[in-house]
């Protein structure tokens, strides 16, 4: 069976391109009646983004608090903020400015907006059945390429189990990408979520489930990666935009990941670790697994003088390493993409949580 693939809508690119959302809004505003809903990351709050935005006075501006990364109990309760809100009116357009956590949040909000139930009822592949609200992704944050990805990744914490919902319906309708909006990120922040692409793509590049659309998309953006990270000043206005579009086109290679995306679930599963600092733990532990992307990201972080202070497990109880083990172990679909259906044998009990103790 052929899957048909679903893209972005629309895209609009460029430095400055933010000051054009309000006419990407008014054709929303003529098509349907109804609010805009704002998701702004709690980030902006107190500074002047909103008010840069084209807010009406019957819109609603939600800040997304991510502290910690979305849950399915944040998710349910942003929605029903939201619900209450619109009162049964259709919102013209859901919009979310922030990186992964806010843009997720919206998306799957946006979900269980024309969908009944509860977050964590569409964790999982092709279980939303109502198409959502139109969505516009304005990323300020590069490299989860959630902007351009079918899935928003929630955590239920009950279960412990990171999963997206897999869906058409969870993918944004239009994104726009001002790179103007990530001048301001931290360096560290900047680089822990920016190589998300660069790890996405390699993982997906060295599996074996594979086709040749995906493989260029990946190639491409792990190119940009490597031109960014490996120069200077990853955070020059060139290299800003030019990470934006690698996690676009890396986004839109979400396919199946490697051995990283789930040592990196554990870590952020079991000590709630931020994604894209769980990565970068997750690949330093992995020379043996690839070799190749150990030692240019080994190079990246030296140039770009990123902080990863080691023993960030040292001391932990025994079950707490358990419950890392079973927490990666669990993701046997992208193991077995790496390591073939035999996985265990390499990743064994003793295996996996040495690697955690050298972190
Ligand atoms: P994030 O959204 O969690 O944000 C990290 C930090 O950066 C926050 O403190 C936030 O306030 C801050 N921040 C955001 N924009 C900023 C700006 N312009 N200036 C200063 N600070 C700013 O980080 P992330 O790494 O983008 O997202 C991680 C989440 O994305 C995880 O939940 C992960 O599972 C998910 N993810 C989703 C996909 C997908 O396809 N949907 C893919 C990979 C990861
Ligand atoms: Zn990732």
């Amino acid at each position: 069976m052929y899957r048909n693939a679903k893209n972005v809508g629309y895209y609009m690119i460029g430095k400055g391109a933010l000051s054009q959302l309000g006419d990407l809004l008014t054709t929303r505003r003529e098509a349907q009646d109804g609010p805009a809903v704002f998701f702004l990351d709690h980030y902006f709050e107190g500074k002047n983004l909103a008010e840069r935005l084209p807010v009406e006075h019957w819109d609603m501006v939600v800040y997304v608090d991510t502290t910690e990364e979305p849950t399915t109990d944040s998710v349910d309760g942003y929605t029903a903020r939201v619900r209450e809100f619109l009162d049964g009116k259709t919102p013209c357009a859901l919009l979310a400015f922030g990186g992964g956590s806010t843009l997720d949040t919206c998306k799957c909000v946006g979900n269980l907006l024309t969908n009944p139930g509860k977050a964590e009822d569409y964790q999982g592949w092709e279980l939303v059945r109502h198409p959502a609200p139109y969505k516009i992704a304005v990323p300020t944050l590069s490299g989860t390429g959630s902007e351009t990805s079918r899935t928003g990744i929630i955590c239920n914490e009950a279960k412990n189990l990171k999963l997206g919902m897999n869906s058409d319906y969870t993918m944004f309708d239009q994104v726009l990408l001002d790179p103007d909006l990530t001048a301001g990120v931290p360096r560290n922040q900047y680089f822990y979520t920016g190589i998300d692409t660069y790890m996405h793509c390699f993982e997906s590049l060295s599996g074996s489930y594979r086709n040749v659309v995906v493989d260029s998309l990946a190639e491409k953006a792990i190119d940009i990666c490597k031109r960014v990270f490996l120069s200077d000043d990853m955070m020059s206005d060139e290299n800003r935009e030019l990470l934006m579009i690698a996690s676009f086109l890396g986004g839109m290679a979400a396919g199946f990941v490697g051995v990283v995306h789930p040592i990196s679930a554990g870590l952020s599963m079991v000590l709630h670790m931020h994604h894209g600092l769980a990565n970068c733990y997750a690949l330093s532990v992995q020379e043996d697994i690839y070799p190749t992307e150990y030692r240019d990201f080994m190079t990246m972080i030296e140039r770009q003088g990123i902080d990863l202070p080691k023993g960030i497990c040292r001391g932990l109880t025994d079950a707490q390493y358990t419950a890392l083990y079973e927490a990666s172990i669990v993701h046997e679909k992208p193991l077995t993409n790496r390591l073939g259906p035999d996985f265990k044998k390499i990743l064994t009990k003793e295996n996996v949580i040495e690697r955690f103790k050298r972190m």
